[in-house]
């Protein structure tokens, strides 16, 4: 959520928080737009800063932090015009390595090659979008490394916000055997026959969402990193009528 700070002076996240009717209980993070640029989290909401001008937006457990990155590096790249190597070039470097990181395309050296190049764009980039860039990143990394990590060597969004590492599941409690979601999917990525418990295949599931909607029953959830146990293939229903 994104609110717009006027003229705050000196100020403290809480009191900035406050001034909106936020609650900061269950928030993990804020992030106080360019020109501060920083990352804020709940044990220094009572921290003094300067901001005038800016945008104050809330993370909760939802929110996804290497989205979060990815889009705070987007609006960076699209505020500067700046065309020097360590500006223009670094931030279209990171925004290629965080877009793969999002989009399930992530691979091992990625993080490392951030942590290289993020203090160097930080200090030598002329603009100042470009050093914050490299602030941003630096301060995400040791923030929220672990959480951006898993969507590399874990393949999956710990927040569970990240669509395409949304997985669909059918649980054996609730599904009746009945077809509908088999029929709305396009993929062929259910199995089953009537009255068994329907299965997604995984491989093929293109993450449509389709039998979540199709499921009369609520039997289609989706998960985040923990994954709700369910048979390889499909078995007779159990859930009485
Ligand atoms: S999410 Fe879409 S592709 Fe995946 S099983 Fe459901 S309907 Fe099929
Ligand atoms: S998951 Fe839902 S729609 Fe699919 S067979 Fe089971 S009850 Fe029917």
């Amino acid at each position: 959520m994104d609110y717009a700070i006027n003229n705050a002076g000196t100020t403290t996240v809480s009191k900035l928080l406050a001034s909106f009717g936020v609650e900061p209980a269950g928030l993990k993070a804020v992030w106080v737009s360019y020109p501060c640029a920083i990352f804020v989290t709940p044990d220094h909401f009572d921290d003094e800063l300067e901001v005038e001008q800016a945008t104050l937006r809330t993370y909760d457990g939802e929110s996804c932090m290497a989205d979060a990155l990815l889009t705070i590096i987007d609006e960076l790249r699209r505020a500067t015009e700046c065309t020097c190597t360590f500006g223009h070039e670094g931030g279209y470097q990171m925004a290629a390595i965080m877009g793969d990181i999002c989009s399930k395309k992530g691979k091992s050296g990625d993080l490392a090659l951030m942590r290289d190049l993020a203090p160097v764009m930080a200090s030598q980039a002329i603009c100042g979008e470009g050093r914050a860039l490299g602030r941003a990143v630096n301060q995400a990394l040791d923030l929220f490394g672990d959480e951006i990590e898993a969507h590399i060597t874990k393949k999956t969004c710990p927040a569970g916000a990240c669509q395409t590492f949304r997985t669909f599941h059918i649980l054996v409690s609730k599904c009746t055997g009945c077809g509908k979601c088999l029929k709305a999917c396009d993929d062929d990525a259910i199995m089953g026959k009537p009255r068994f418990v329907h299965v997604v295949n995984q491989r093929k599931c293109t993450q449509c969402g389709a039998c979540l909607k199709a499921c009369p029953e609520g039997a289609v959830v989706t998960a985040g990193a923990t994954k709700p146990k369910t048979p390889p293939k499909p078995i007779p229903v159990r859930r009485k009528k």
